[in-house]
C-alpha cells in the first residue's frame, strides 16, 4: 500500500499501529486515537472516556487506560503529569509536527482576494483529522469563499 510521503510521521505511526491490530481491537484503538488527534491540549484518560461516550463509542474506562498505556509503550503518545487539587493526573497527547508550516487561505470566488487564516488550533485539528483519515494535505489549502466586498450584506 502506498504511504503518504510528507504527512505527519507520528500520525502515520499511529495508523500503522491501528492497522496491525485484530479488528475488534482496531475499532477501540482507532476511536481512542481519533479523540486524541482532535485535541489541541493533552487530556486525561477520563476526558478521553467521556468524549468516547459523546462519540457513541462503547469502550470501558479500563480499555481506555489499557490502550493509552499501549500507545505510550509504542511511543505514539506522550504522557505528562498534570497537578490538580485532587492530586497528580496523567495526561496524554499525540504531537502534531506538520501543522505549523501549512497555510490555510480563504479565496474569494468572485474577485480572487485572498486572506490567510491565522489560527494554529484550527490548522492543527485539520492536519490531525487528515492524518487520521489517511489524507495528505498540500502546503497551501485554498478555501473557496466570498468576500464582503463581493457579497454586500
Ligand atoms: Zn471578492
Amino acid at each position: 500500500m502506498q504511504q503518504p510521503t510528507h504527512g505527519s510521521a507520528a500520525h502515520q505511526r499511529v495508523q500503522e499501529w491501528i492497522r496491525k491490530s485484530p479488528l475488534r481491537i482496531t475499532k477501540a484503538r482507532s476511536a481512542v486515537a481519533s479523540v486524541l488527534l482532535r485535541q489541541t491540549e493533552p487530556i486525561s484518560a477520563e476526558v478521553v472516556f467521556r468524549q468516547l461516550i459523546e462519540d457513541d463509542k462503547n469502550i470501558s474506562l479500563g480499555s481506555v487506560y489499557r490502550i493509552l498505556k499501549q500507545m505510550e509503550d509504542e511511543g505514539l503518545v506522550l504522557r505528562d503529569r498534570h497537578v490538580t487539587s485532587g492530586g497528580i493526573k496523567a495526561i496524554y497527547s499525540i504531537q502534531s509536527d506538520t501543522a505549523h508550516n501549512r497555510k490555510y487561505v480563504f479565496r474569494c470566488d468572485v474577485c480572487g482576494r485572498q486572506q490567510r487564516i491565522a489560527d494554529a488550533v484550527l490548522a492543527g485539528q485539520l492536519a490531525n483529522v487528515a492524518a487520521l483519515e489517511s489524507f495528505d494535505l498540500p502546503e497551501e489549502i485554498l478555501i473557496p469563499a466570498r468576500c464582503r466586498g463581493c457579497n454586500p450584506a
